[in-house]
């Protein structure tokens, strides 16, 4: 009985001791910048299914939000959250201002070849590298699912000012090819089992894996202020 009355008054104390361990939990918190790309009806169209990157870039990219804001340890901004035109420079410097960890830009890609469809990464800075083939290494196989041939483009060093001149880690993942009817139509389905969905789910992934492995929040981006910790926020 005494043995009983005393975990009675235990209980209290270990709740009472939460708070170190979300402190704690607080410290893993990752700061992720989603930069939906162009926006303001621009980027890649298909005239067959009407539809425009930009809005499917930020759908994806909102969708890649929820999911990491369910996970618990990240938090997210975003270079635009409508439908209204950024410049590379409103995207970096954006991306930087908050001190961001990785900066993801999500994109589709088009091609004058309409029966190509693939995934491909683009990446700029030595940390760029790291995060967009730690990326493109989850998305590829998660997208790989069509009736079709789905092509792994790879990574390719691309001089955007988004990927030069942002001081984080960033990729920019062309993540589909909207120039093929087939991907098209799958795109204009916008529900929770969608491909826009996959698309998300797979980026979300590779968000994962990416700090998973570089818990530090990666850096080695060729001078970028995130060499110099501490850089999150
Ligand atoms: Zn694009």
């Amino acid at each position: 009985m005494r043995n009983y009355v005393l975990l009675l008054l235990l209980i209290p104390v270990f709740f009472l001791s939460l708070p170190t361990v979300s402190s704690v939990y607080a410290q893993t918190v990752y700061l992720v910048c989603l930069d939906p790309g162009h926006g303001g009806n621009s980027g890649a169209f298909n005239p067959s299914y009407n539809l425009w990157e930009d809005e499917i870039n930020l759908d994806a990219a909102n969708r890649l939000k929820n999911l990491l804001l369910a996970d618990g340890k990240y938090r997210v901004e975003m270079t635009r959250t409508d439908n209204s035109f950024k410049s590379n420079n409103d995207r970096y410097t954006f991306c930087n201002s908050i001190s961001a960890d990785i900066l993801v830009s999500i994109h589709v890609n088009s091609s004058t070849n309409p029966s190509i469809d693939g995934s491909m990464a683009l990446y700029f800075k030595p940390g760029d590298k790291i995060l967009a083939k730690q990326l493109l290494d989850v998305l590829f196989p998660a997208l790989n699912n069509t009736d079709w041939t789905f092509t792994n483009f790879g990574l390719s060093k691309y001089a955007s000012g988004v990927l030069l001149k942002s001081d984080m880690p960033a990729a920019m993942m062309e993540t589909v090819m909207l120039s093929h009817d087939g991907e098209a139509q799958l795109l204009s389905d916008t529900g929770e089992t969608s491909r826009r969905e996959q698309v998300a789910q797979a980026l979300y992934d590779g968000i994962e894996a990416y700090f998973a492995g570089n818990p530090d929040g990666g850096g080695g981006n060729g001078g970028g202020k995130c060499q110099d910790p501490p850089c999150r926020k």
